[in-house]
Formats: C-alpha cells, structure tokens, sequence
C-alpha cells in the first residue's frame, strides 16, 4: 500500500476512535414507565429508527423502542 491509502485508513480509524469516546449525553424516556435515563453509547449502536432506538430500561427492565426524551 502506498502513503495515501495509509493516512485515509488512519483517519478512519481516529474518526471512529473519536466518535466511541465521546459520551452519549441525550436522554430516552421509556414509553413503559414514564422514568427517562441515559443510555451508554455501545446501546445506541443497535437497532434504532427515526430517532428512536431498541433500548433497556434500567428502571423496569423492559425493552422496547424509545424516542429521545423532550421530543414529542
Ligand atoms: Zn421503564
């Protein structure tokens, strides 16, 4: 491989670096019992859809489908 195809795969993976060590800081509210919490970031990698992610609720413990909280 030659030096330009080095420095793109090395912007890469600092990209991705990056993205993984900046915390999540965005609430979700859980539609099962109304408590909101911040999911960590690993969590929000998984399946998700206009906005809403497959989440765990700390609280009752019941997975579903949650908007971001203050988002109606
Ligand atoms: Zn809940």
């Amino acid at each position: 491989m030659d030096l330009f195809q080095w420095i793109t795969i090395g912007v890469v993976v600092i990209m991705i670096i990056v993205f993984l060590l900046i915390p999540n800081h965005t609430p979700f509210q859980c539609p099962k019992c109304g408590q909101t919490f911040v999911p960590k970031k690993a969590q929000l990698l998984g399946i998700h859809s206009y906005g809403s992610h497959m989440l765990k609720c700390p609280h009752c413990g019941k997975t579903s489908m949650m908007p971001p909280a203050g988002r109606e």
